[in-house]
């Protein structure tokens, strides 16, 4: 190591693993795919390959326990996880958890995480089959590594996108962000005044989609019965803007987007203007969403078109073209991603 000091936030997060894993090359046979997507690939038969991706949750960055119940955490973690494993078009089946925890937690706020770690393996089918647990300075840490399984024909990389490919999302977007805008309001009202209970009514929805969030498992069944193999798919967990770059880099394609076509629910419309935040920059920007960015060819179109679940968005260019969004005027904005990136947290 020299002297030299680079600060974390020159090089961004992603900048971060690029920079740290570029020097390592895959050598087994069985690595058909490393980093560089939702999750690795590994092949373990002719016509099948394993998916695994790992995922760290740090109290004070990821969550707050002032208003996640332990249980919820327990769940939210889980999907996240699986909803990696959706969007390589695999089925999750097992998972490992691994957490540290200060003696601030008693064993029955553990057991509540785990139950809520239970209710997301029953919903999801999936087996708890190891972790590592240890003793924390601070806090509370959960990493959870789930392994998936695909047909070989059926794996979706970041990378696919073509010209002219559709571009598609699931859901609705920007309603989890919103949903922890209350929650943060709610919090720094109880601190003022502890006897003051949290006003959390007529928020049902964005509050569930901030604290239970669900991976779109029907999204890979429903695309599977309708005979779609996308062209590339990526989660929506740090934002619209971010995925959407993710994969125009990864496909070298550019793509618009239009602002009149992003789905978002009428609640999180409103309470986004309560705010005075614009529901479209809350969909672009803000992340945890855990819906599923894909593209799809033109000729797929019929088969997708009118599906409540599925919205297309935009349509993939050229790269030289560049990737635009399209606001409501008509005026070509060039995307930025603002996606979280927890070292300037
Ligand atoms: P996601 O948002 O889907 O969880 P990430 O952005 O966290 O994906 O990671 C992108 C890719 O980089 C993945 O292939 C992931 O496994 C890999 N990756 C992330 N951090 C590291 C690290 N510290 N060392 C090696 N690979 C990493
Ligand atoms: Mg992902």
């Amino acid at each position: 190591m020299s002297d030299k000091r680079t600060e974390l936030d020159a090089l961004g997060e992603f900048g971060l693993i690029e920079h740290l894993t570029k020097g390592f090359k895959t050598t087994k046979d069985s690595t058909v795919f490393g980093i560089g997507d939702d999750a690795a690939v590994l092949s373990i038969s002719e016509d099948e390959v394993s998916l695994v991706s790992t995922d760290m949750f740090i109290e004070g960055v990821h969550f707050n326990l002032m208003y996640m119940p332990l249980k919820h955490l327990g769940y939210k973690v889980i999907a996240a996880n699986v909803s990696d494993i959706c969007a390589m078009n695999g089925v999750a089946e097992q998972i490992t958890v691994s957490i540290s925890v200060s003696n601030r937690f008693p064993v029955e706020a553990l057991e509540e995480l785990y139950d809520g770690i239970r209710t997301a393996c029953e919903m999801y089918k999936i087996d708890l089959i190891g972790g590592d647990t240890s003793s924390s300075l601070s806090g509370l840490t959960i990493s959870v590594t789930v392994l998936g399984r695909a047909n070989k024909k059926d794996i979706v990389y970041r990378s696919g996108a073509k010209e002219h490919d559709l571009l598609v999302t699931s859901g609705d977007l920007g309603a989890a962000y919103i949903g922890l805008q209350v929650l943060e309001r709610e919090k720094q009202v109880f601190e003022a005044n502890p006897n003051i209970q949290p006003d959390l009514d007529g928020h049902d929805y964005i509050i569930e989609r901030q604290l239970k969030p669900e991976a779109r498992v029907d999204i890979i069944k429903f695309l599977k019965e309708l005979d779609v193999v996308p062209t590339s798919m990526i989660d929506i967990s740090d934002g619209l803007a971010s995925e959407i770059m993710h994969i125009c880099k990864s496909s070298n394609v550019g793509c618009h987007i239009y602002d009149e076509k992003i789905p978002i629910d009428g609640k999180t419309s409103m309470t986004a203007i309560e705010f005075n935040l614009d529901p479209v920059t809350c969909a672009l920007n803000g992340g945890e969403d855990y819906e599923l960015l894909f593209t799809v060819r033109q000729e797929d179109y019929d088969k997708i078109k009118g599906n409540p679940h599925m919205t297309v968005i935009g349509h993939v260019t050229d790269a030289k073209d560049g990737i635009y969004y399209i606001d409501k005027s008509g005026s070509a904005i060039e995307l930025k991603a603002q996606g979280w990136n927890h070292f300037s947290d």
